[in-house]
């Protein structure tokens, strides 16, 4: 059994590890990967927030997907019906990127991993952290699984971005309670026929399918077109047996889904997610800070998940070199107290979406342009920006609005 050390050890080659370990290593430390896939991996997750574009920046990981050609997204919109509500990024109310890209999450993750091979980052892919034992400094040994072979890896610090691997909450029982219902996705990519006839392929369309139940439609650089049906159990439960019954089915339900999809070609067979938001009880500790999906998930609707796993990557990595060079850092104030407060903004709107109320909101007539802006700014991952009201108390600006705009509908409907 071979015996390594590292300044800081990162569990996990998602964005989330790779941003911060790009950044810790800019600052000169050394930073070792362990990632139990081999790479290119499928995942999921592929519609990103214009904010992740300063995250990947500051890590210097920009270039390296700019390569890519990935599609370009300039926003997100929103059908019901024939009604359509269009978000542009450049009409944001916060000051920041107005487009990103749409993306096939293999290749994005592989061009980020490969990125930081090319920094002469170490990253050891099939390798798979089995046991975590931390001393009362912070420091630790990690026990890895490489191809049947066991390593410790003793380190300073470590970052777990191991996403739904969750390595620091299960070890040290850190396992939060979501307050979200359980929800499951049955997804899959297909060809269309006629992609160039519908809208344009630069954004997220997101259809209201029934009350609480949704259709992802995510065009990729790829001539593949992402789709996927969220919704509660029941949802799936009345629309077929199989996944493939399911999607099938349901990619008929719709008048616009059955004329865009119903002659499309699957690329692979549809295949579900379920039960997927998680909380962790505290987001760091002695010798450790947790990143990206393995803090908090609450709901894939607003496309939040790529833009936590690398926002908070990038506050971690920031802090963390602060640390290593012997500063104080307050990490309940600097770091959870900060997620939290993006955390919380997504958690409103995640459930005014399936109570209802922003459905009320998004497809309103004549929409106030100021809150409309205001709104589009969360929705492109700007949820820190305490000038919003939609951010700084995001449940009241919700009820208010939409008390405003059932009273202006009772008006107008009372109009002889
Ligand atoms: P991951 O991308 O999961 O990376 C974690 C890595 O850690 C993995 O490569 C894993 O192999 C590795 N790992 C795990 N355990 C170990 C271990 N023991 N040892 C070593 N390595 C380990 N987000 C968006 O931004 N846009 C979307 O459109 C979107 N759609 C979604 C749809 C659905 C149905 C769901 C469920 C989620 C969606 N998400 C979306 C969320 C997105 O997939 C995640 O938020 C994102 O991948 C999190 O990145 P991460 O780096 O934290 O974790």
């Amino acid at each position: 059994m071979s015996k390594e050390e590292t300044d800081v050890l990162v569990i996990g080659a998602g964005p989330a590890g790779c941003v911060a370990a790009s950044i810790i290593h800019q600052a000169g430390f050394n930073v070792r990967v362990v990632e139990r896939e081999r790479f290119p991996r499928f995942v999921i997750g592929e519609s990103l927030l214009p904010r992740c574009m300063e995250a990947l920046e500051e890590a210097k990981l920009l270039d390296a997907i700019k390569d890519k050609n990935f599609q370009v997204k300039y926003g997100a919109k929103f059908r019901r019906g024939n009604e359509v509500t269009d978000f542009n990024f450049s009409e944001q109310f916060t000051e920041g990127w107005s487009w990103t890209w749409q993306v096939l999450r293999a290749d994005f993750d592989h061009a980020l991993a490969s990125a930081l091979q090319k920094q002469n980052i170490q990253v050891d892919f099939e390798t798979t952290v089995t046991d975590i034992q931390f001393q009362d400094s912070g420091e630790s040994v990690t026990s890895v699984q490489r191809k049947g072979h066991e390593e410790k890896i003793n380190a300073e610090f470590i970052v777990d971005a191991s996403g739904s691997g969750r390595v620091i909450p299960r070890i040290l029982k850190l396992e939060g309670s979501s307050q979200l219902e359980p929800r499951k996705a049955v997804f899959a990519h297909v060809k269309e026929k006629r992609r160039d006839a519908y809208e344009e392929p630069n954004r997220i369309i997101v259809v209201v399918y029934e009350p609480s139940a949704w259709v992802w439609i995510i065009p990729l650089s790829n001539g593949v077109t992402s789709v996927g049906f969220v919704g509660n159990p029941d949802f799936f439960q009345r629309n077929g047996e199989s996944e493939a019954q399911q999607f099938k089915n349901l990619a008929q339900g719709l008048p616009y889904l059955k004329e865009r999809f119903g002659d499309a070609v699957l690329v692979f067979e549809p295949r579900k997610l379920e039960a997927w938001s998680s909380s962790s009880e505290r987001f760091y500790g002695n010798g450790y800070v947790l990143t990206g999906n393995v803090t908090e998930f609450l709901d894939p609707i607003f496309s939040s998940g790529v833009m936590f796993a690398t926002a908070s990557s990038q506050l971690a990595g920031k802090l963390l070199i602060k640390k290593l060079k012997g500063q104080e850092v307050d990490w309940e104030k600097e770091y959870t107290n900060v997620l939290q407060k993006g955390v919380d903004t997504f958690r409103s709107f995640v459930n005014a979406w399936y109570d209802g109320t922003l459905e009320k909101i998004f497809f309103t007539h004549n929409p106030d342009m100021l809150i409309k802006r205001q709104i589009t700014s969360v929705l492109a991952g700007y949820v820190w920006d305490e000038n919003n009201p939609f951010v700084k108390n995001p449940d009241d600006a919700l009820r208010v609005l939409v008390r405003k705009i059932n009273s202006r509908d009772k008006f107008l409907t009372q109009q002889p």
